[in-house]
């Protein structure tokens, strides 16, 4: 039976991890980091979220706020916002909650953010930072996985790492991050071949392609590792994985559940990447 990798438990580490530096920042320099999030529209996921992001800034001592508009809020408005906060050295990050309304251009908002406030790591110069092994801000669900994968003592160097997901969020970072940890990757979509025959060569399997149940447990190696970033919801509402975890749970060494296992670990490297940006932005 595997060992359930507790995300919940790692990332309450990670915040007060972040919150005895953000005492420390504040006793040296004065400084409270800052967070300005931009919520459009009124998404009940999206306001979920944002409430969980603005609950653990409050933990760990990080001053947020919400921009809320209406979702026929015109682009222009946005980017004079998102103008403004990047000269606004109260807030450190910023970041625009997806998914926006049509027919806003999300990328083209993106594209306007300081690099330097970019916590979600989602610039392309933070990611060809990340590409060439620079020290930048890195996308939060990526960097997560790595911090488990961390914690838990779990070897990734040598390890074949496949990645089932290609997306600039998740899947195509966490390549990045495997490869510099020195793992062999295979990135695995929808258009890839014999997908079981691949996953079943896994030491490493990231599950990523937000469908319930798409990874069969029987494909598991036994005594790999299974990290599902799924997050899906059953017939009966209850939200559920890539994978198929009662079967995967008995062939897998270690398993992150859903929920409980990436997802809290997102919000925590939230914070970490908050604080990092404005340890930089003193410096
Ligand atoms: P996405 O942009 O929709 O990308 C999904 C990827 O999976 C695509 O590359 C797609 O391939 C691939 N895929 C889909 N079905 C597949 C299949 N049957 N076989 C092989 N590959 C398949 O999604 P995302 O933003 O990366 O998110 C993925 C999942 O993670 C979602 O459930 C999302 O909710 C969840 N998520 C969770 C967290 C968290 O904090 N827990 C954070 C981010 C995302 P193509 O490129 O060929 O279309």
């Amino acid at each position: 039976m595997a060992q359930i990798i507790d995300g919940k438990n790692v990332a309450l580490q990670v915040k007060l991890e972040v919150k005895e530096q953000v005492a420390r920042l504040k006793a040296k320099y004065n400084v409270t980091p800052g967070l300005a999030v931009i919520l459009v529209g009124d998404d009940p996921a999206s306001a979920v979220y944002v409430r969980n992001k603005q609950k653990a800034c409050d933990d760990v001592g990080i001053h947020s706020r919400t921009f809320s508009f209406a979702s026929d809020v015109e682009q222009k408005e946005l980017e004079i916002l998102i103008g403004e906060l990047n000269k606004n050295p109260q807030y450190n990050g910023i970041l625009v909650q997806m998914p926006l309304p049509k027919p806003l251009n999300s990328r083209a908002l993106l594209n306007m953010i300081d690099p330097d406030k970019d916590i979600d790591g989602l610039l392309p110069s933070n990611i060809g930072k990340l590409a060439i092994g620079e020290e930048a801000l890195y996308p939060c669900t990526p960097l997560g996985i790595m911090v488990l994968l961390q914690r838990y003592s779990i070897p990734v160097s040598g390890a074949h790492a496949v990645i089932v997901g290609r997306s600039n969020l998740v899947g195509k970072p966490l390549a990045l991050m495997m490869l510099a940890a020195n793992a062999t990757v295979t990135v695995c979509h929808t258009k890839t071949k014999d997908l079981s025959e691949i996953i079943k060569q896994a030491d490493i399997l990231v599950a990523a392609a937000g469908r319930r149940g798409v990874i069969k447990g029987e494909w598991i190696k036994q005594g790999a590792v299974v990290i599902d970033v799924g997050t899906n919801r059953n017939e009966s509402g209850k939200l559920t994985g890539d994978v198929e975890f009662e079967q995967a749970e008995k062939r897998a060494s270690f398993i992150t559940p859903v929920p409980g296992g990436v997802g809290p670990m997102t919000i925590a490297m939230l914070m970490k990447n908050t604080l990092a940006a404005t340890e930089r932005q003193i410096r």
